[in-house]
């Protein structure tokens, strides 16, 4: 019990996210004096374009929304798709932890861009899919694996691996692939809305080769976990995440205003790796992106 109060703790207290920490990193500067508002630019491009986003951002609380504002503070322009899409990367973590308890990690799901089937509407409530808090091993058990796979990586595994962040379980990985998902999804709408190019966060795909990297690490240095990953309670988060995932690579493939990482696609597809969520939930699983789109 100790260790579930301390896992719930460290969700509802997730102060610096990644998300935001690599676009800081990626060289957004304060707006300063500019002479534009970027959250009335942001919410309103949102509200046009991204009927998702804005759900997300609906479903924040007062002070959270607050919050929401400072995300985007520092976009450069009403062109700054990412600084817009990163604030729901933001948004997405806060209702996420919000609406998971003591006994419960629960995920925000795009229901309109995922097919749901009978047996996972099971897991879910509202707009939100439910696995039970379990103690897998820490996230850093697949830095080892990783090292070798991807040096190009290092920054990331630096900031999800070192630290505190190596410390948290299966549902970390998780919590990050919705947190890119759900800002994938604002990017290719707000690109597609306004007709301007913009480049997908790698860190969605990185986040894949991470998980699956989880799931081997599991298979071949703890096959008990790997056992208890299987169950359908476990199976259909990750599984859905996934597909969810999936349909936002999908859609950046698609349209003509967004870049995917072709490097980071081939990482991620290589049979090899892709292999994993095979082996793992065979005969559940299935990849949901379009053949036409793995060159
Ligand atoms: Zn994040």
């Amino acid at each position: 019990m100790k260790l579930i109060i301390a896992h719930y703790l460290l969700i509802s207290t997730l102060g610096l996210c990644v998300g935001l920490a690599a676009s800081l990193a990626s060289g957004h500067e304060p707006a300063g004096n500019l002479n534009f508002n970027c959250f009335e630019i942001g919410i309103s491009l949102i509200k046009r374009h991204d009927s998702n986003g804005f759900q997300i951002y609906s479903l924040l609380n007062e002070h959270r929304k607050e919050k929401f504002k400072s995300d985007v503070s520092d976009c450069r322009s009403e062109n700054d798709l990412a600084a817009f899409s990163v604030a729901v990367h933001e948004a997405t973590h806060a209702i996420d932890s919000r609406h998971s308890d003591l006994a419960n990690d629960r995920y925000y799901i795009n229901r309109n861009a995922i097919h749901l089937d009978p047996t996972e509407l099971l897991y879910l409530s509202g707009d939100f899919l439910s696995s039970p808090v379990a103690l897998f091993p820490p996230v850093k058990v697949a830095t080892n694996s990783l090292k070798t796979v991807s040096p190009a990586l290092k920054k990331l595994e630096s900031l999800y691996l070192a630290g505190e962040f190596g410390e948290k379980s299966l549902y970390f990985l998780l919590k990050e692939l919705n947190g890119y998902t759900q800002e994938g999804f604002t990017l290719i709408q707000l690109a597609n809305g306004r007709k301007q190019q913009a480049t997908l966060n790698s860190g969605l795909l990185q986040v894949m080769l991470f998980l699956e990297h989880y799931i081997k690490t599991l298979r071949t240095q703890y096959p008990e976990d790997w056992n208890e990953l299987q169950k359908p309670e476990y199976r259909t988060a990750i599984l859905v995440l996934w597909r969810q995932a999936e349909e936002v690579l999908n859609q950046g493939l698609s349209s003509s205003y967004v870049l995917v990482s072709n490097a980071h696609l081939r990482q991620v597809y290589s049979p090899a790796n892709i292999n994993e969520l095979g082996l793992a939930f065979i005969s559940h699983f299935k990849s949901t992106l379009s053949p036409k789109n793995l060159k």
